[in-house]
């Protein structure tokens, strides 16, 4: 059965990353593979800039940074091909040449078809050199174009996938011809081949629609970081890894905050039970973490997921009504259209409190719309703490010192809404 390993701009960053992919391939590799790369580095984000640029009438600007990216791939071609560059620089040229070509073709379309048939060429350049590079060292690829791969709607930036029209692509790529199979992440295509992209940061879930679609054994996402954590490393210094967990629970933990994997990844492999590893490819000795169908793990480390710069808004009716069901119905509605997500929700009978992430762009207008017609009162700057599977003492310790000015909890998840001052620095957790 295939298994899918997905690697992220970090892990191909620069000839010395990729070299170390080749050796980590070299000993784990299975058979059938399909291995899905993300653009390298930061190149999204610099084509991304190089659109802004374009965009904006600064045509000396997109000159250089089209440049930048060209002189950036070839220096690793060079730095990894040597004497035996030529062949693989010629075709990074051709891309930069490509991607030029389609920039000034569609630069009067609208923004987001533009962005697509663009910003796809990080992930075009990437598998093009690491695909060679692969090959330079003894594994036969086959480089496959995910546009022909991953079938999607026409909703550029953020396109929908087709799972149907997927599965039928990708048949028979599952069938063992001793070539690692080599595509792009976060990239599809259209039923008339327009290219799509799948949405910032969607190497991972490209990786998890083909594991779907080739009812794959197992994906496994090469991270910076050794598996996932019941706590974020850099808050709480005595965070425990999380070697296995399940699909609710990883989804609940992302939900509440947790940096771990995206449930719009998670949902395809829950479907077919497909579990997901999540290994460090700097440290190859490290335990991984798996996500799979396996409940019984869940409850036996709690977790803690701290969000912070939330703000607290408490709103209540201004004549003599009760916050009815109606009324929380068209606060609600107002929090969707603002495109905010709540933390927390606590209704009672004159009030109800929404605890929203601080983006200053969507909460204004969200709140100066409340305060016509309700009475509003705000607190801003607040953390919320998540705790998953805590006990009682577990909360006390974590909340003594600090004044909790909303809390809810149900059988697994307890939540504190502290007062952001009161919570910076590290943490440690009083297992
Ligand atoms: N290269 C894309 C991005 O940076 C996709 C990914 O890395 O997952 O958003
Ligand atoms: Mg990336």
């Amino acid at each position: 059965m295939t298994q899918v390993f997905k690697f992220g701009g970090a892990s191909i960053q620069d000839a010395a990353a990729i070299r170390r992919l080749g050796e980590l391939l070299a000993r784990f590799r299975v058979r059938p593979l399909v291995v899905v790369v993300s653009a390298m580095g930061k190149t999204t984000n610099a084509l991304e800039a190089l659109l802004a640029a374009a965009r904006d009438g600064e045509a000396d600007d997109y000159r250089d940074r089209l440049e930048s990216l060209r002189r950036e791939h070839l220096a690793t071609v060079e730095a990894l091909f040597g004497a035996n560059a030529g062949p693989v620089a010629e075709r990074v040229e051709a891309l930069i040449t490509e991607l030029d070509r389609r920039h000034r073709r569609h630069a009067g379309r609208e923004r987001p078809f533009h962005y697509d048939q663009t910003v796809c060429f990080g992930e075009l350049l990437s598998t093009t050199i690491v695909s060679a590079w692969l090959n330079e060292v003894g594994m036969a690829t086959e480089w496959l174009d995910a546009r022909e791969l991953v079938a999607t709607d026409d909703c550029h930036q953020a396109a929908n996938v087709d799972w149907a029209a997927t599965a039928e692509r990708v048949r028979g790529l599952d069938s063992d011809d001793g070539r690692i199979r080599v595509t792009q992440g976060f990239v599809g295509g259209t039923a008339e081949g327009v290219s799509t992209t799948l949405g910032r940061e969607g190497s991972d879930f490209s990786a998890a629609i083909l594991a779907h679609c080739l009812d794959a054994e197992e994906v496994t996402i090469w991270k910076d970081v050794p598996g996932l954590f019941n706590a974020d490393p850099r808050r709480f210094d005595n965070a425990v890894q999380l070697e296995r967990i399940s699909y609710d629970e990883a989804i609940e933990l992302a939900w509440h905050g947790a940096k771990v994997i995206h449930p719009k990844t998670l949902r395809p492999l829950q479907r077919k039970a497909i579990p997901l590893t999540v290994r460090s490819f700097q440290d190859l000795e490290a335990p991984p973490s798996t996500i799979g169908r396996d409940t019984r793990f869940d409850t036996r480390t709690p977790s803690l997921m701290l969000r912070e710069a939330q703000t607290l808004l408490e709103i209540r009716p201004r004549d003599f009504a009760f916050m009815d069901e109606p009324r929380q119905h068209d606060i609600l509605g107002r929090l969707v259209e603002a495109g905010l997500h709540a933390g927390l929700i606590d209704s009672g009978a004159m009030r109800l409190s929404l605890c929203l992430d601080g983006h200053p762009e969507r909460l204004e207008p969200l709140v100066a719309s409340l305060c016509d017609d309700f009475a509003v009162e705000r607190h801003d700057n607040l953390a919320l703490l998540t705790v998953r599977h805590g006990n009682e003492a577990l909360l006390s310790a974590l909340s003594s010192g600090r004044d909790s000015l909303a809390e809810r909890r149900n059988a697994d998840t307890a939540q504190r809404l502290f007062p952001g001052d009161q919570c910076q620095g590290t943490w440690h957790i009083p297992y």
